[in-house]
């Protein structure tokens, strides 16, 4: 993963059920299982994957919220070169088969999520087989 600018899925890991205190959305409860969680970065995405993988960090975004709990942790990592709006296509796929957990990490556009709890694994990599890339 370069300089470059693109989109990319976190595959996250939530070993029990927990509740997170999810900055202005208040407290969420999320149910043990994997979610999916989109994002993009526009000036350079290496970097800003490697701040999601840091346990230390000031919360800005939603998803700091979930990563912060101890029970929570990243597994994978798709992603692709891609503008902006290809953010809220793949989110859009993944809603799909994938259960949107409302209003997360989506402040900035008119989706109902950008965060999924991922029902059926297999399902959920067909719709990450436009993502050529994975850590
Ligand atoms: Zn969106």
């Amino acid at each position: 993963m370069k300089r470059c600018k693109g989109i990319y899925v976190l595959i996250i890991q939530v070993r029990r059920n927990i509740k997170v205190d999810v900055g202005a959305l208040g407290e969420m409860a999320f149910a043990k299982g994997l979610y999916a969680y989109v994002g993009s970065a526009q000036v350079n995405m290496e970097q800003r994957v490697k701040r999601h993988l840091r346990s230390e960090k000031r919360k800005f975004w939603h998803i700091d919220y979930l990563l912060g709990n101890s029970a929570s942790k990243i597994i994978k990592v798709f992603y692709k070169e891609a503008a902006k709006p290809e953010e809220c296509k793949t989110a859009e796929s993944l809603s799909r088969e994938s259960e949107p957990v409302a209003g997360f990490g989506c402040s900035d556009c008119n989706c109902k999520s950008h965060l999924f709890h991922i029902k059926n694994y297999e399902l959920m990599q067909e719709t990450m087989q436009v993502f050529p890339k994975e850590t």
